[in-house]
């Protein structure tokens, strides 16, 4: 009989400023493998690391504190290659280093934080690597809402908080968005003249033509340039309405198919009709981008771009993976008696 081992750790990096989804990107993604990934059991409360069946998600920017990026780059090759890491816990309240974490080679490594992407030696590692790329004027909103509203901070604060990691942000994390393979830039809508409330979005999701084991996304024929206005008899839309546009563009130099949704969906089961136009969506059967929508239809983003386009990039994770865990599969004899 034949039988196949497959032990290559296909890895993701997920690079974006603090409190801009990271978190929810990776919830969507992990369900979308089966299972939600949780915190290592008895595991130090200072940990990153969420583990499940397929996926283990850890945040490198533990490492930042330490030297640069040497320790970083060789963690995640020995992870590719199969070999179990100790992983360093920086305690935030003492400031040193707690007991290190053991990590055992997963079948797909995220790498997610401030600068999965910044240092070329473990951006080379990279199966596929994603930016979530919040426009100012949204993260601004997003900031309002959590901390003025749930936290009790001062407008004055948030505005100081964000202007003093501005440089910061500038010169380490906004220019990784060059080097990935996807990236969502997430904006006000333009559906509103003049608005600058942040409440509905205009989300692009920006595709890198010529990605290995990846195609893009198209809406209706691959290549040509089209707005579509879904609402009408099959889909409900109230105010502003709903935008979506595709087409092809460049993005520092590189050839890139974008797709972008404007504005915010009524009903989340007539999604299937937006999701029936769209195609490479590396759906296992019809209707599954709106079925994992609805699953999670609590989860922030869920009724506009921003949701959708996590959940279709999870599914051509999903898509990359299953390609390079077929092509390492190694084929043996064996014989039974
Ligand atoms: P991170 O892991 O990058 O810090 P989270 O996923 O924890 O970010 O999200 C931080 C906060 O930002 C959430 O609590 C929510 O208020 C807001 N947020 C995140 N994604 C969205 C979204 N798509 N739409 C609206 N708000 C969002």
């Amino acid at each position: 009989i034949t039988c196949s081992v497959s032990d290559k750790t296909v890895v993701i990096g997920l690079a974006a400023d603090s409190g801009c989804g990271k978190s929810t990107f990776m919830r969507r993604l992990t369900s979308v493998f089966g299972g939600a990934a949780e915190p290592p059991r008895g595991g130090n409360p200072d940990s990153n690391t969420l583990i499940s069946d397929t996926t283990t998600v850890i945040c490198l920017d533990d490492y930042h504190s330490l030297d640069r990026t040497g320790r970083k780059e060789k963690g995640v090759k020995a992870l590719k290659e199969g070999v179990a890491v100790e992983k360093p816990i920086y305690n935030h309240v003492t400031g040193l280093l707690d007991p290190p974490e053991l990590i055992k080679p997963p079948k797909i490594l995220v790498i997610e934080g401030l600068h999965p992407m910044y240092d070329a030696r473990v951006r080379d590692l990279l199966d596929f690597s994603i930016y979530l790329d919040i426009s100012n004027e949204v993260k601004f909103a997003w900031k309002i809402q959590r901390d003025m509203a749930e936290r009790g901070h001062s407008l004055e604060s948030i505005k100081a908080s964000i202007e003093a990691r501005k440089p910061d942000f500038d010169a380490y994390i906004d220019p990784q968005k060059q080097y990935a393979d996807a990236v969502i830039e997430v904006l006000p809508t333009q559906l509103i003249p003049g608005d600058n409330e942040g409440k509905v979005l205009r989300v692009k999701l920006i595709m890198k033509e010529g990605t290995k084991y990846f195609s893009p996304v198209y809406l209706f024929d691959e290549g040509s340039t089209i707005t579509w206005i879904p609402c009408g008899r099959k889909l409900t839309c109230s105010y502003p309405g709903i935008k979506f546009s595709y087409g092809p563009d460049t993005y520092y130099g590189h050839e890139v198919s974008v797709l972008e949704m404007d504005g915010q969906f009524d009903r989340l089961d007539e999604l299937i009709y937006v999701e029936s136009h769209l195609s490479n969506i590396s759906t296992k059967f019809y209707g599954e981008v709106t079925q994992q929508m609805l699953k999670h239809a609590d989860f922030p983003g869920s009724n506009n771009g921003t949701g959708l386009f996590q959940t279709i990039i999870g599914l051509k994770i999903r898509d990359l993976y299953e390609i390079i865990a077929s092509k390492a599969a190694t084929p043996l004899q064996a014989t039974k008696a």
